[in-house]
């Protein structure tokens, strides 16, 4: 899950060196490699060309679903679409996998981590119902382990096991072109809550050893979950450090933020939330209350207040009347 571009993020110390442009990062990619860049419910979904059929991965948010089958028809250019992977659980990457496997018949392969919770369609594992998110169920034909190698558009992908945000989740290295798909695991500006961490599990030293393990791999360009794929991979690397150790430091950072999220992402999916449900979403909401009680400590008014506030000043939202709006896609 993102954290949408109106939420300030650390700055780089050196900011020197501009990123190339998007167009430019692209032409780094193989032509048999489409990234559909998505807004910020959804995550990318990285189209693989293999002649007269295609792979993905990553399927978008549920509510987007019908857009991403949309989207997919018109770049498969009359290829079938014949395998789906997941780069892990979180609800904007597998939502629209119900949907694709219907649309396209393809296979769905997931993260061997996630298969049981998958199978059984175990919402909580999932973190569908602590998050109050949704996903349509799905079959999984195949599961991958750390350290499977995957072909994708006539290229090898190793899979490599990147826990922190997610502790099954799944990153896709090739070589031989240097790429990185790097799921919620790096971002340009950061990476994925660190879930586990805000539920009593380990998540700082996964973390650590994942953006150990991703600055080890060669890479020229990284094509994130989110985002415009980025080839200034090392000052990548250096902001994700930075923000791990700023989390490390003050574990009501990461909790702040992790509402941040969760708060940005529920409303971009409804649009709009009369004022007085900000409080029932915060008391009703199990991953909330745990963050607020592991972390916070502040009575949940006061939290409603300050994510209003916040957010308002950070262009998420705007406080109209009795109502909060979303500003952002
Ligand atoms: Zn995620």
């Amino acid at each position: 899950m993102p954290i949408p571009p109106a939420i300030p993020t650390p700055r780089p110390r050196c900011s020197r060196e501009r990123p190339p442009r998007r167009a430019a990062v692209n032409a780094l990619l193989p032509p048999v490699i489409r990234v559909l860049e998505r807004g910020w419910l959804s995550s990318n979904n990285i189209l693989f060309l293999e002649g007269e059929q295609a792979s993905l991965v990553d399927s978008g948010y549920v509510a987007h679903a019908d857009l991403t089958v949309a989207l997919l028809r018109q770049a498969l250019e009359g290829r079938r679409l014949t395998r789906l992977v997941n780069t892990h659980s979180h609800s904007d990457h597998i939502g629209g996998n119900a949907a694709l496997a219907r649309a396209f018949g393809c296979r769905i392969a997931v993260p061997a981590g996630i298969a049981p919770a998958v199978a059984n369609w175990d919402e909580h594992a999932l973190l569908l119902t602590p998050s109050g998110q949704h996903a349509e169920a799905f079959v999984h034909d195949e599961e991958i382990a750390a350290g499977d190698v995957l072909e994708l558009g006539g290229l090898a992908w190793r899979a490599v096991a990147v826990p922190g945000h997610d502790n099954h989740a799944l990153a896709f290295h090739n070589a031989a072109r240097r790429i990185l798909i790097s799921g919620d695991a790096l971002w340009r500006d950061g990476f994925g809550v660190i879930f586990p961490e805000l539920v009593g599990e380990d998540g700082f030293a996964p973390t650590r050893r994942t953006l150990e393990t991703l600055a080890r791999l060669p890479v020229d360009v990284v094509i994130p979950g989110h985002g415009a794929p980025f080839a200034d991979v090392a000052e990548a690397l250096q902001r994700a450090f930075q923000r791990l150790d700023a989390f490390e430091r003050d574990g009501a950072r990461l909790g702040r933020h992790a509402l941040k999220v969760l708060f940005t992402f529920m409303l971009l999916e409804r649009r709009r939330l009369p004022r007085a449900d900000l409080c029932r979403y915060l008391e009703g909401t199990s991953l909330c209350r745990a963050i607020n009680a592991r972390t916070l400590h502040r009575p949940v008014d006061a939290l409603a207040d300050w994510l209003v506030h916040d957010l308002e000043r950070a262009g998420v939202l705007e406080a109209r009347g009795d109502e909060v709006v979303a500003l952002g896609v």
